[in-house]
């Protein structure tokens, strides 16, 4: 039987329990439900992520949606930008329950939106979710019409919104009104300031104004995304303390490789750690070749180290230095960890908690034998001048000595005995 994703099976249950010495306490919010997904209320922080395929290409689409989904993403957003893209969704749907892939798709509208949803009542039906930008909804006088189509659309199809501003397309009319405004005050704020201030507001009126136009309350999500670090922690501070809705998180435009990585990490662990923010995405720009679903795993990263949740196993492994002998411990730390990767589609199945396992893989008996006891399995391979031989511990106690060609194989054997016989028994006691 193949092994399907288990995304809903956590998605959908309460907040996961923080070890107790943390100190974060979630912002209270109202849930939203996004197909089967609770984003906000007592839901953990959910993990989502976008496509980069024409959405026109359904099987392409399909297909990248599902790698998402089989990496993490808990929802999809993909874009709906033109006639062919909305004809598709429907077909995308369609294919994806057919592989089992049951993640909520989100539609990413700008500019047409309202008559793509009017249009296409079959697209406006499969979305699970519609993100509106209140910048790009239409100027001057086709502004609040257009809005109200879509908020109307969202009604009739009982979908939740996320009202989604982006720095980079702010709603020009709101922003010059503000100007104009601050440019008058006795005492006129830095530009800066102003258009923050323009983006919290674009997002809060909007959603009043969605609620004017009978959306209800638990069917809008907010996001604020800037590309500057100390903006976005600024503005989401504000806006959390402004309103109960629940709040996308992202640095928009992060970037690519360890600057979008590290960029995106700051920003949000900032917000994260103060309770802020109810479900993420990681914009990274892909490196040629590099996979999508990059930005899924560094967003269950971001989650998972700093204790909000957990997705998979950490390796906890020693930088290396001087007395690292060989490459073998870089090479054993990485097939390690990309081995505990690949199994937990197949271990959230048969061994629930088997995320939580800690591991460690150490280059030499200065750290090594005291890092591997703090895991729940650790070795600590010879440095230079060391017996070559590799001491493993099990929950704090050295169990065997592992020397010669198989030492890889035999630790990736420990860790799959000990997962079955620790998390095996937690298996029979839920069924
Ligand atoms: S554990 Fe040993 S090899 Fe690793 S960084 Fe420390 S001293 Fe160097």
């Amino acid at each position: 039987m193949p092994v399907s994703w288990n995304a809903p099976d956590f998605v959908s249950t309460p907040r996961e329990p923080m070890s107790a010495s943390s100190p974060i306490k979630r912002r209270n919010c109202v849930p939203v439900r996004v197909g089967k997904v609770t984003v906000g209320g007592d839901a953990s922080v959910v993990v989502q992520s976008m496509t980069n395929t024409d959405t026109a290409d359904e099987v392409a689409t399909a297909v990248q949606v599902a790698q998402l989904a089989r990496a993490g993403s808990e929802m999809v957003r993909i874009t709906v930008n033109t006639e062919q893209a909305a004809a598709a969704v429907p077909a995308i749907r369609e294919r994806l329950d057919a592989m089992g892939i049951d993640v909520p798709l989100v539609g990413d509208f700008h500019f047409n939106g309202h008559k793509l949803l009017t249009k296409y009542p079959a697209c406006a039906e499969a979305l699970d979710k519609y993100r509106i930008n209140p910048g790009n909804v239409g100027r001057g006088k086709r502004r609040d019409p257009q809005f109200a189509t879509m908020i109307e659309m969202a009604c009739k199809y009982d979908k939740p919104v996320r009202i989604g501003v982006n720095w980079g397309s702010l709603d020009q009319d709101l922003l010059a009104r503000m100007m104009d405004d601050n440019a008058r005050a006795a005492q006129p704020r830095e530009v800066i300031e102003v258009m923050r201030a323009a983006v919290i507001e674009s997002a809060l009126q909007s959603a009043a104004k969605a609620e004017e136009l009978g959306l209800a309350h638990d069917k809008i999500i907010l996001s604020c995304k800037m590309s500057v670090v100390q903006d976005l922690i600024a503005v989401y501070r504000e806006l959390a303390a402004r309103c109960d809705y629940p709040l996308h998180l992202g640095l928009t435009e992060a970037g690519m490789g360890s600057k979008g990585i590290v960029a995106s990490t700051a920003a949000l662990a900032v917000l994260l750690q103060e309770g802020i923010g109810d479900t993420i995405r990681v914009s990274l720009t892909p490196e040629p070749g590099e996979s999508r679903t990059k930005e899924v795993v560094v967003a269950q990263e971001i989650l998972q180290t700093m204790g909000l949740r957990a997705f998979t196993p950490m390796v906890t492994a020693c930088p290396g230095c001087g007395r690292t002998s060989s490459t073998f411990f870089q090479e054993l730390a990485e097939r390690i960890q990309n081995y505990v990767r690949e199994q937990m589609p197949e271990w959230r199945q048969h061994y629930p908690g088997a995320e939580n396992l800690t591991l460690a893989v150490m280059g030499c008996v200065v750290n090594g034998p005291g890092e591997s006891k703090h895991a729940d399995i650790g070795i600590s391979l010879p440095g230079t001048g060391e017996t070559p031989v590799a001491p493993v511990y099990v929950d704090g106690e050295k169990t065997v000595t592992l020397k010669g060609e198989t030492i890889a194989d035999d630790f990736q054997r420990i860790i799959d005995d000990y997962v079955r016989s620790r998390y095996g028994r937690k298996a029979s006691e839920v069924s």
